[in-house]
């Protein structure tokens, strides 16, 4: 992870011919300029040279003549992650590491870094680049373009619905969808508890009044029996819940036949929340088409990404075209700017729809790629007792967006694993903490599966995250079922 530093240390007394004589010599980008203590001054890169001779100054010229520049250090004891936020928020990309006084000991580079293995990070293809070129030099930086036009058109057809509004996020998506369904001040939204909070704030900003609702075992998703309960509750108490926001958790669609059912039935609008199931199925149907709305999400984390982004989605070309209204400010159609109802800025760039339009076309490879990597975990730990997986339900296919289980009592808790993968500079995570546990949600009514026990609750108590990403490598998914299995297994028995 370090670099040694013979040849890289100068003092202030030799010259920027020497310097540089030093740079090329070492292959370095960066030289240490020390005191006659050994200590640490500031360091110097070709970049400093440069615009000092352009600045006037000679090769003979001495290093002591640069401006003033504190050094960017770290102590010994540094750990990956830390030295990685002192580059970030100083901007450079090498880290001195020095003694209490100052001497210095090693050099880490930010590339070195980098082979920590992530949970999820975006996965470019090979035209991405092409569609972007394209938006630069027809100058369609703007938002909204042809790109964007054709990205909605793309989407429309592989979802094989009526109409999509690529928009600025996920969550914008769902704030849309909100004020499409004319959810007012004080309405009530049944809402999944298990889930990002991405999907709840927008009630939120609406000031409406979420009721949470629990997950069933067979897929995490929301669970049918909690949600009778409470319709049948609100009922009783005289309110009448206006939409359901049904999440489809970690790449696995809810069972929608019996929720549309009991929300049909009592009048309630459905808005799916699928940011972390595109590319899933439904009893042969797309992820994303079973609600009277849908959103997408095409944040850096998901399935696909535009970097940031999101997309609403539905049968009805009016809810669609209601949305591209709101999401540009709500302009009526006047020769004027005239504004007769609250709008906002939500259109997703041309210049990121077309980086869409690349992802979209290497999506069933990222399914199929995120799949390969669940079921690698699956043989790997296979004679790992503790592991229970997410189960795939039965009505369709999920993308294994994220590969995540639990540990089952007696053998530990999420956290120690979680440390464990750390060591070796593996993320994991902890699965989603419940809406109903938030502190933002204290006040908001509760719906458990079973009376007694909350799924959700034992899910993010014994849940974990493993990195998915449809770019993991084999080498390094060897890795992580390594480090799992001696976390679990013991050292010895680890190589199984
Ligand atoms: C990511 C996510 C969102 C929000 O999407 P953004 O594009 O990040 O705003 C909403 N709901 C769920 C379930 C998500 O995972």
């Amino acid at each position: 992870m370090t670099r040694k530093l013979e040849n890289l240390e100068i003092s202030a007394e030799d010259t920027f011919r020497t310097a540089l004589a030093s740079l090329n010599a070492t292959g370095g980008e960066i030289l240490l300029v020390l005191d006659s203590d050994g200590r640490l001054l500031r360091t110097v890169t070709d970049g400093d040279i440069r615009r000092q001779l352009l600045g006037g100054f000679s090769l003979e010229d001495r290093v002591g003549s640069l401006p003033k520049k504190e050094p960017v250090t770290a102590p010994e004891d540094v750990e990956p992650g830390s030295a990685l936020e002192i580059m970030d928020e100083s901007g450079v990309d090498q880290l001195v590491v020095v003694t209490e006084d100052g001497k210095p000991l090693s050099i880490i580079l930010r590339r070195d870094l980098s082979t920590r293995i992530l949970l999820s990070t975006p996965h470019l293809g090979d035209e991405e680049m092409q569609f972007v070129k394209q938006a630069f030099a027809t100058n369609w930086i703007a938002p909204l373009g042809p790109h964007v036009d054709a990205f909605e058109e793309e989407l429309a057809d592989y979802l094989d619905l009526g109409s999509v509004a690529a928009v600025s996020s996920g969550t914008a998506a769902i704030h849309l969808a909100l004020r499409i369904l004319g959810i007012d001040r004080g309405d009530v939204v049944l809402c999944s508890t298990l889930t990002f909070v991405g999907s709840l704030n927008p009630v939120l900003y609406e000031r409406a009044t979420p009721v949470l609702i629990d997950s069933e075992p067979e897929s995490w998703n929301m669970s049918p029996v909690a949600l009778e309960r409470a319709l049948k509750d609100c009922t009783k108490r005289g309110l009448r819940p206006k939409a359901a926001i049904i999440v489809n958790l970690y790449g696995q669609s809810a069972d929608f036949a019996p929720l549309r059912k009991l929300c049909d039935a009592y009048g309630v609008s459905v808005i799916e929340d699928a940011a972390e199931s595109l590319g899933a199925t439904y009893k042969g149907a797309k992820s994303g088409t079973f609600g009277d709305l849908g959103i997408l999400s095409f944040n850096g984390n998901k399935i696909i990404t535009t970097s940031g982004g999101g997309a609403i989605v539905s049968n009805s070309s009016q809810y669609i075209d209601k949305a591209r209204f709101l999401a540009t400010q709500a302009k009526d159609p006047a020769p004027y700017y005239q504004h007769s109802e609250i709008g906002f800025n939500y259109r997703m760039s041309n210049v990121l729809a077309g980086i869409g339009r690349g992802q979209l076309r290497v999506l069933d490879d990222r399914v199929r790629a995120r799949r390969n990597v669940f079921d690698r975990y699956d043989e790997g730990l296979r004679d790992v007792e503790a592991i229970r997986w997410m189960p795939e339900a039965s009505y369709g296919r999920s993308t294994r967006w994220l590969s995540v289980g639990t540990i089952d009592p007696g053998y530990g808790i999420p956290d120690d694993l979680l440390r464990s993968l750390a060591a070796d500079q593996i993320e994991g995570r902890r699965v989603w903490k419940p809406m109903h546990q938030q502190p933002l949600c204290r006040e908001f009514a509760y719906y458990a599966h079973d009376e007694g026990s909350s799924c959700s609750d034992d899910l993010f108590e014994r849940g974990f995250c493993l990195p998915s990403g449809s770019n993991l490598r084999v080498d390094q998914q060897e890795k992580i079922i390594r480090s799992i299995r001696s976390h679990f297994l013991g050292r010895r028995e680890a190589r199984g």
